[in-house]
């Protein structure tokens, strides 16, 4: 069903709420369907009048520590092979980390189009974290709250060109 949109980012940045947010209802963690790992949630989703599969990159969190990274890397190239439109989720509140960074630079090496949202950013807490993010080299960010349902409407706006 129309195009795929992968949500990537480091652990904790709110990818998930995201995802909840865009499909509607909270989707049972585990996924029992064949083919379909845990790691890479699909999802119907829907903003205004748009309607996409979204992918949430999750379960990162239960990795151990050794074999976090490499499964963090495969799992982010892996999303934004498969995706349309990838969605890059940081937190404004917390501003950029090493690890950000470390994402930005594998999205930085695809031509598919990456949007990049300032997650966590209600109620302008995020300010700091927005202007940091532009060193990502992702172009422009998107303020947004996944949690307060906040910058929804320009986040429609940067997907409809491409869904
Ligand atoms: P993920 O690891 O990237 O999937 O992040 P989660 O969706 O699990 O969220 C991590 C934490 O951030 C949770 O405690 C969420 O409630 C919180 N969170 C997510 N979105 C927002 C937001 O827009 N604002 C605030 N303040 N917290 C948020
Ligand atoms: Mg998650």
């Amino acid at each position: 069903m129309g195009a795929k949109v992968a949500i990537i980012g480091r652990p904790n940045v709110g990818k998930s709420t995201l995802f909840n947010r865009l499909v509607g209802k909270r989707l049972a963690l585990v996924d029992d369907t064949p083919g379909v790992t845990r790691d890479r949630r699909p999802g119907d989703a829907r903003l205004g009048d748009l309607k996409f599969t979204i992918v949430d990159t999750a379960g990162l969190e239960d990795a151990d520590s050794a074999s976090l990274e490499g499964r963090m890397r495969r799992q982010t190239e892996e999303a934004i092979e498969e995706a349309d439109v990838i969605l890059f989720v940081i937190d404004a509140r917390a501003g950029i980390t090493p690890l950000d960074a470390h994402f930005a630079a594998l999205a930085r090496k695809t031509t598919t189009p990456v949007i990049l949202l300032a997650n966590k950013a209600e109620g302008r807490a995020g300010a700091p974290g927005i202007y940091e993010s532009y060193s990502l080299g992702l172009g422009e960010p998107i303020a947004m709250s996944a949690e307060h349902g906040e910058g929804l409407a320009d986040l429609y706006d940067a997907l409809k060109p491409h869904v």
